[in-house]
């Protein structure tokens, strides 16, 4: 199938990867050019920006960082939406709120396209192992003829029906996982503290109830505070909880522990790790006062 894929950072990257290694005809823009160049050869092509990559493609698919970058490459001249033909498919596979991923649909679907929203839960490793879990919202008729391509992205997919619901249960997932990381820093600061052995904490936690891929992936870097090379930057998870807590404001749904978390993601920012991985929240956590 012809495919276009705008975004090639840390996720789309790995994911348009698999797209070219499951035999799919892939044409790719990213803003920042120089990150096409692995994929180019792999045999992917340039386009010369995101309207032409949709003008090229039976299928385009987006990873963007946030809702500002989505409409960046999703409108004007240059973007997406301008390039779609009727009966075309649009994935947009970033996390983002659910009210921008409704404006895509609505502007997708007056050029007579397709809309679908596909955010993904897993990282930089399952991106690239194409076991990602996919939540899809929007046109069926486009999730039943991209099954083949969400396939060769991941290992689990969903359907959740209408536009909006995958964005939103994204929102939930991460608000997990975020408030779950923040409890490990949160033992593991006073663990040490207390003169402790960290890699005693983690086993521990490993051999019960708390057991989890997540600690054991990132529990032995936050007891080591070695430095935190990205696999989900920090402030894609801070943008996160922003969105998630924006959400719960519109609900009237009290969220206590999510928004204290997000304090402590502000600060990580203001500190200058939104580039690092967000287990490297840890190092917000253990700065003890003077
Ligand atoms: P990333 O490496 O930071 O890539 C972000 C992409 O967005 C890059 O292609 C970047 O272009 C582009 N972008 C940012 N601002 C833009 C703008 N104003 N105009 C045009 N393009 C812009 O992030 P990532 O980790 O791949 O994450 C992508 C999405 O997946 C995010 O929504 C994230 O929350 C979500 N996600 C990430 C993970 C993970 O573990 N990393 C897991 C699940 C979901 P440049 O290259 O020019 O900066």
């Amino acid at each position: 199938m012809k495919i276009g894929f705008i975004g090639v950072g840390i996720m789309g990257s790995a994911m348009a990867a698999n797209l070219l290694k499951a035999g799919h005809q892939l044409t790719i823009w990213n803003r920042s050019a120089e990150k096409c160049e692995a994929l180019l050869a792999l045999g992917a092509s340039l386009a010369e920006s995101p309207a032409a990559v949709a003008r090229n493609s039976e299928i385009v698919c987006a990873m963007m960082a946030d809702p500002l970058a989505v409409s960046s490459v999703r409108d004007g001249e240059q973007g997406i939406i301008a390039g779609l033909a009727p009966g075309q498919g649009y994935i947009d596979l970033s996390t983002i709120d659910a009210a921008t991923s409704r404006e895509t649909a609505r502007l997708a679907r007056q050029r007579g396209a397709l809309f679908l929203e596909a955010p993904v839960a897993g990282s930089r490793k399952p991106a690239e192992d194409g076991a990602l879990t996919i939540m899809a919202a929007g046109d069926k008729a486009l999730y039943d003829q991209a099954l083949p391509l969400l396939e060769a992205m991941g290992k689990k997919i969903l359907f959740l029906g209408e536009v909006g619901s995958a964005a939103r249960m994204k929102l939930a997932n991460n608000l997990v996982m975020a408030g779950m990381l923040t409890a490990l820093a949160e033992g593991m600061a006073l663990a040490s503290g207390s003169g402790l052995d960290l890699s005693q904490l983690l086993e521990v936690l490993d051999s019960g109830a708390l057991s989890n891929p997540m600690f054991r992936l990132k529990g032995s870097a936050m007891a080591a505070q070695a430095g935190f090379p990205a696999a989900f930057p920090l402030k894609h998870m801070q943008k996160d909880l922003r969105l998630a807590l924006q959400l719960a404001e519109e609900l009237k749904q009290p969220l206590f522990a999510t928004a204290t978390v997000n304090e402590l993601y502000k600060q990580a920012l203001a500190n200058g790790l939104g580039d690092s991985d967000f287990a490297a929240i840890s190092s917000v956590v253990s700065s003890k006062r003077p």
